[in-house]
């Protein structure tokens, strides 16, 4: 007859005296609780790690994001700076103008945004001076 581990131990358990039998009490439930947040650990890292890898994503993808809109933002100030469209160049990806010193796609985002800016406002300078003429 083979005896399960369940009565094995019963068979341990009635050897022990009273003294060793409580002292087995307090390690079943300290066990019972160092289990439990042995657990919860394991969830709480698990969270971690995951949490982790969504702000990378996140990262990765604002960065990606960031490049995207300041790619529009070039293109868009090249073909609306002013210029005629016959003064614009974009072959190969390019965006350069025959009338500016600026080259769209390597120029700053600052010194793009200070050129097209100052154009802008001279221009409308010009248009309400000859507004005012009428
Ligand atoms: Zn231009």
């Amino acid at each position: 007859m083979t005896t399960s581990f369940k009565d094995y131990v019963k068979g341990v358990e009635a050897t022990l005296s009273d003294e060793e039998r409580e002292m087995l009490d307090v390690f079943r439930a300290y066990y019972s609780t160092f289990r439990k947040r042995l657990a919860t650990s394991e969830a709480e890292n698990r969270d971690l790690t995951q949490a982790a890898n969504l702000l990378s994503l996140d990262f990765s993808a604002s960065e990606a994001a960031r490049e995207r809109a300041e790619a529009n933002l070039r293109q868009e100030w090249w073909l609306n700076h002013g210029h005629a469209f016959s003064a614009l160049y974009g072959d190969d990806g390019e965006m350069q103008c025959a009338s500016c010193p600026c080259d769209f796609k390597r120029e700053s985002i600052e010194n793009l945004r200070a050129w097209v800016h100052s154009g802008r406002l001279a221009r409308a300078a010009r248009a309400s001076t000859e507004e005012g003429k009428d």
